[in-house]
């Protein structure tokens, strides 16, 4: 994908303020960029600096304080159908007295397709995470990124033009979380999909993203967008040991530990 493709998201001046008079708290202040349909996005900033404010704010979870989204140019005024979001919390977004199956069903419960079809449905979600042969097995009886397989199932299951994702890989062990990276792109890839993904991992951000949104701390505020010219085929080795993989990991952690530090000195102004 590159950013010539129809623009899927506009994030228009977003600010979010909780609380108010002397409680107040400005977490977000004039967020704005642009996601193209196809585009893998990754949100990275400091610890605390409103990356989960933000993907709630821009999926209508909460509202902002000021600011819009447009969703293919129509405005988003409360969470949509065509966006689905995959949180770190697995094991709170299953339901453990359900199946695979029955945990991935839940998406369609609102379509009002016939019993059978939501069976086909929700095998065939299950399958393209790899999960064929696990429809009967409940949460507890598989390991995390199984669980974390079955909430992407879910969230692909309705096939949405944009698929959110708050640092969905946090709780993975490391070695499970490269073969969900890898997943995760592949989907991407094969559905056209449009992709937003926070994550703390500045390594994990550089490897899946097309474009990565730096934000500041204290409010947050775009601090660059990075380019990602890696090209669209991406190697758990080969790309990750490229010389230029380690020039952008640089770049984007000498951004963070310049916001952070920008931050700190704020605090210490108070
Ligand atoms: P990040 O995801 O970058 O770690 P968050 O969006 O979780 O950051 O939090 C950013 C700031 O907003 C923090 O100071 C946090 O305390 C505050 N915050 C987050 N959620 C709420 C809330 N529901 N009410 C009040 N303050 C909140």
């Amino acid at each position: 994908m590159n950013t010539s493709s129809p623009v899927r998201l506009t994030i228009s001046d977003l600010s979010k303020t909780y609380g108010t008079g002397s409680a107040a708290n400005e977490v977000l202040r004039g967020i704005t960029f642009d996601v193209h349909v196809g585009e893998f996005v990754c949100l990275v900033g400091p610890s605390g600096a409103g990356k989960t404010t933000l993907l709630r704010c821009l999926t209508r979870l909460m509202p902002s304080t000021t600011g819009q989204v447009l969703l293919d140019g129509e405005k988003l005024t409360g969470p949509s159908s065509k966006i689905s979001i995959v949180f770190q919390e697995y094991t709170r977004s299953l339901m453990p007295w359900m199946t695979a199956e029955k945990n991935v069903a839940l998406a369609l419960t609102n379509r009002k397709l016939p019993r059978t079809e939501v069976r086909r449905l929700s095998r065939e979600a299950l399958a393209s995470v790899g999960l064929a042969g696990s429809e009967t097995k409940y949460p507890w009886q598989m390991s995390g990124g199984m669980q974390q397989r079955v909430a992407i199932a879910r969230a692909l299951i309705t096939e949405p033009e944009v698929l959110v994702m708050d640092e969905p890989f946090a709780s993975i062990d490391a070695q499970t979380r490269l073969e969900l990276e890898d997943l995760t792109l592949e989907l991407q890839r094969s559905r056209n999909m449009t992709v937003m993904l926070v994550t703390h991992d500045i390594d994990e951000a550089v490897y899946l993203s097309d474009r990565i949104v730096v934000l500041s701390k204290n409010p947050a505020t775009v601090q660059e967008i990075v380019n990602v010219d890696l090209g669209a085929e991406r190697d758990q080795f080969t790309t990750r040991e490229s010389h230029r993989f380690g020039e952008l990991r640089s770049h984007v952690l000498g951004l963070i530990r310049h916001s952070q530090e920008v931050a700190k000195a704020k605090v210490q102004q108070l």
